[in-house]
């Protein structure tokens, strides 16, 4: 069962707590707190309880319970030591619909009395449902001391300038700029430092001093390869500032779910969904959500400047004025090299990288093959799965050894990362045989080699011994029916 939570307004409203003892006036005590009006029920009374009706602040009434009573509340709490009384209360409350807790037994309660931290009007409740109390209780106490006594001055110096903050700025994202630093500036300190009179002061000059719009801007942020740990510390605080994130496909779930939980996410994947969005749809998302006074962040799958069109983008923010910044990500060549136990440069093996997409096909292709036949390089092929086979002919057409190694990470840096290893004359017949789909890296040259013996993460590579009888390793082969996707896509290239 889950329960609805719930915060009830009772001032100045009758509530009746059957039972006079000590569990019946702590309830009475957070019921009159909250301003309604007790009655209690119960022919003896603790000293406490009789005080306050003494004082007249509680209503008494120490004959047996009377079902009438029930049609002149709001709410009812039993907590007599009678396990009989407390069910009867139960049930005839449930008759009228009335809302009723029964101290200590779920099962006849229709609502659960939370435990609560109180820095009022600022209430935090927790609740485990009746089922694990202590729990709820711990991590009271945990929160007790994790949220400063100040909060509650915090929350009435929020509430008293709400009407003139609402008047002041007419974007929502601008108006929780003001709060956010109202809420983390030195207004919250001097609060901390129980210096209300001057915190308000502060509060107003700031309210009057601020500008009425914010200007949006657009912060493209490298999210890495998928691994979250690989973001950086600024991509991190862009995302936690934003109020809109367009994001490609590529960006990992796990690196989304670090971004503010109520900034709008905005899938713009050229695959997004069934649809297309095009370049030019990106732009005029960007535009539109700067030009409305918000945060933007767009984020890109490994870095936004290698074969991520962040070129194209800033320049056309530059053309519209917008105010943008760049945060660089871990491109995906470097993060399958670490995630591959592959050095993209290694003495006597590789003195230089290149980082390359090969689209073959010869209306784009613009790529000088004899310059990247030469050995002792490294070659970090990007978007190359459906181009293998040409890209391996014109390798060789050019002079590079056949026997060059080869390592190709699939999902490099995630949970299902694969990496298939061979030589260059192997190149399309592995990736075929293995099934290895997008997104893909290929890393071509000498260093390559090195994937056998320094891989550290995930499944060992995949070797270029032949798959039949070699104790195992064909196991992991994909199925054949997923093959002919590969094959397909090997013969449009
Ligand atoms: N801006 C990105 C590249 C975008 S192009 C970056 O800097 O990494 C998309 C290509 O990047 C994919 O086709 C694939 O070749 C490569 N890629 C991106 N993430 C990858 C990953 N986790 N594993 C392997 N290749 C990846």
């Amino acid at each position: 069962m889950k329960l609805y939570p719930l915060f009830a307004d009772l001032s100045h409203r009758s509530v009746l707590v059957v039972g006079g003892g000590v569990v019946a006036e702590r309830k009475v005590a957070a019921l009159r707190d909250a301003g309604a009006q007790v009655t209690v029920n119960s022919p003896a009374l603790t000293p406490l309880l009789r005080r306050w009706v003494e004082e007249g602040s509680v209503a008494h009434r120490p004959e047996p319970f009377r079902e009438a009573w029930l049609d002149r509340v709001w709410l009812v709490v039993a907590a007599t030591s009678d396990r009989a009384t407390n069910a009867l209360v139960s049930e005839l409350a449930g008759l009228r619909r009335l809302f009723v807790n029964v101290v200590d037994d779920a099962a006849l309660s229709s609502f659960h009395v939370p435990a609560v931290i109180d820095r009022a009007p600022l209430m935090v409740a927790i609740s485990s449902g009746g089922q694990a109390p202590m729990l709820a209780r711990w991590l009271r106490e945990r929160l007790e001391a994790l949220l400063d006594p100040s909060l509650g001055a915090l929350a009435t110096l929020a509430a008293r300038l709400r009407p003139r903050i609402r008047l002041r700025f007419g974007q929502p994202a601008a108006r929780r700029r003001f709060y956010e630093a109202l809420f983390a500036g030195p207004v919250a300190s001097l609060l901390r430092q129980g210096h209300e009179a001057e915190a308000r002061n502060d509060a107003e000059q700031a309210l009057a001093a601020a500008p009425r719009a914010f200007a949006g801007s657009v912060v493209l942020v490298g999210a890495g390869p998928g691994d979250p740990g690989l973001l950086t510390l600024r991509g991190l605080r862009a995302l936690n500032e934003a109020d809109v994130i367009l994001h490609d496909r590529l960006v990992s779930a796990e690196v989304l779910a670090l971004s503010r939980r109520d900034a709008e996410r905005i899938e713009v994947g050229k695959q997004a969904g069934n649809h297309h969005v095009t370049q030019a749809q990106i732009h005029r998302l960007m535009l539109g959500h700067a030009r409305a006074g918000r945060r933007v962040v767009r984020l890109k799958g490994g870095d936004p400047f290698v074969f991520g069109r962040g070129g194209e983008e800033l320049e056309f923010l530059r053309a519209h004025d917008i105010a943008y910044e760049v945060v660089p990500g871990i491109t995906a060549a470097l993060a399958c090299a670490a995630y591959a136990g592959v050095p993209l440069t290694h003495r006597g093996h590789a003195q230089s990288v290149r980082l390359l997409t090969a689209h073959c096909q010869a209306s784009n292709d613009t790529l000088d093959w004899a310059a990247l036949a030469q050995e002792k390089q490294t070659l970090a092929v990007y978007m190359g799965v459906g181009e293998l086979a040409q890209l391996q002919s014109r390798l060789l057409e050019h002079g590079r050894d056949p026997a060059t190694p080869f390592a190709m990470v699939e999902n490099g840096s995630r949970a299902g990362q694969r990496v298939v290893t061979g030589t260059l004359a192997q190149l399309a017949e592995r990736a075929v045989v293995h099934a290895v789909r997008s997104p893909a890296l290929l890393i071509l040259g000498e260093v390559a080699a090195l994937a056998g013996s320094l891989a550290w993460f995930g499944a060992p590579p995949l070797g270029a011994a032949p798959d039949i009888g070699d104790g195992g390793r064909a196991a992991r082969v994909r199925p054949a029916a997923r093959q002919d996707d590969v094959l397909a896509a090997l013969h449009q290239a």
